[in-house]
């Protein structure tokens, strides 16, 4: 480990007490997304108090710091978000939600006091930066469409060389820092199809369309797609959760509204299955003289990290975390709004283990007790405080 790394997290730990509290505030007062006013202003002031020049309602409730180093050079990205989710919180705390339905049940309010801590540390250092680090603040990463695209079309990473984000993750022990190279997290689609046939009496099915019969079709058809139409090496989810038809036993109905999620890991993957799913419903409108009509919502793209950034990250836990060990990470299903930011700039997502002996930290995000152990800000603050470091600092004589 450099002196310098170990000075900037010696001067992150110094901070801790204050990352706590900025966590729990903002634990207590938590807001939905695309409506996180106050949470925005908060951190705008936070910034501002810490003499970072601020930009605000970047593409919404989007916040931006900037940190100018003394000289020159790259520009880092560093996102947290900071929304939190229709939960009533079960906890019974001193910092319980004072929100009724809402909370921070995903961990967002501590990757947003770890990133003010992470631009306490840079702040004070930034006489020896040889470039800029954006601390990229984002609103609504639970709701597509999310508030990365729009962050990103409203300049976010206007001038940002690479980019980073930190998850909490309660599904891993304290002191382990997860990532992988390629894709990581999924894409997320979602479809909503209405077919349109002809009711009529139940003992006379020869004169109408039954809505039922070609939706019940289409369901088992949609399932062929995964396990007949794409790889089998290649995850993919195609879900039906919702079918609405008739109201009368003995009614043949007229319509029925399917809806549901399609997953994958590969954007040829996903590509595929909406040509499928069009492909489907032309057929059926042949075969079953049917009308539809598809809305086919695109929401996240896969999440794909950049070989070099994830080999950086792993780099750095090996050499200046000894207390943490480095996993490569399966990938999920999940879907995450970073991957946004991952398509335009080269970086890396991770995950960070805020899981210990204590049962009140085992529990899953967006569950209403979750909690996670609050050290764990501290090593998103060490990896976020590395990565500047490694592009940022030039090394003296160790
Ligand atoms: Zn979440
Ligand atoms: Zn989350």
């Amino acid at each position: 480990m450099t002196t310098q790394v170990s000075h900037l997290f010696e001067q992150l730990k110094a901070h801790y007490d204050e990352i706590v509290a900025i966590r729990r505030h903002l634990h207590k007062y938590p807001e939905l997304s695309f409506e996180e006013t106050n949470t925005s202003r908060f951190i705008a002031e936070q910034l501002r108090n810490l003499g970072v020049a601020v930009r605000e309602r970047v593409g919404g409730n989007g916040v931006l710091g900037f940190i100018k180093g003394k000289n020159p050079g790259k520009t880092i990205g560093l996102r947290a978000d900071f929304d939190a989710l229709p939960i009533q919180e079960e906890n019974d705390h001193e910092y319980v939600s004072t929100n009724p339905g809402v909370m921070h049940a995903c961990g967002h309010d501590g990757h947003t006091a770890s990133l003010l801590g992470v631009a306490k540390v840079l702040q004070e250092n930034r006489h020896l930066l040889h470039g800029n680090v954006v601390l990229i603040h984002q609103h609504a990463e639970e709701k597509p469409p999310g508030g990365a695209k729009f962050m990103i079309e409203d300049g976010a990473l206007d001038g940002v060389d690479y980019v980073f984000g930190a998850h909490l993750a309660t599904e891993l022990p304290i002191g382990t820092v997860a990532s992988r190279k390629g894709a990581m997290m999924a894409s997320v689609d979602h479809f909503k199809i209405k077919i349109f046939g002809s009711g009529g009496h139940g003992a006379k099915p020869h004169e109408t369309l039954d809505s039922i019969t070609v939706g019940s079709r289409l369901v088992t058809h949609l399932q062929q797609i995964v396990s007949r139409r794409v790889s089998p090496i290649e995850p993919a989810v195609v879900t039906v959760g919702k079918f609405h038809a008739g109201n009368a036993f003995n009614i043949i109905a007229d319509t029925a509204e399917i809806e549901g999620t399609v997953r994958a890991l590969n954007k040829e993957v996903r590509e595929k299955i909406e040509q499928e799913i069009r492909a489907l419903l032309e057929g059926m409108k042949i075969a079953d003289h049917v009308d539809y009509e598809l809305d086919y919502l695109h929401g996240y793209p896969v999440l794909v990290n950049h070989a070099d950034e994830v080999e950086l990250i792993e780099r750095l836990v090996k050499e200046n975390m000894p207390e943490v060990v480095y996993e490569t990470k399966e990938p999920e299903l999940g879907a995450e709004d970073f991957a946004y930011f991952l398509e335009h700039r080269p970086g890396a997502y991770f995950k960070v283990g805020a899981r210990n002996d204590d049962p009140a930290t085992h529990f899953p995000h967006h569950h209403p007790k979750f909690n996670f152990d609050e050290k764990a800000l501290l090593i998103i603050g060490q990896v976020f405080l590395g990565i500047v470091e490694h592009y940022l600092m030039e090394r003296g004589h160790e």
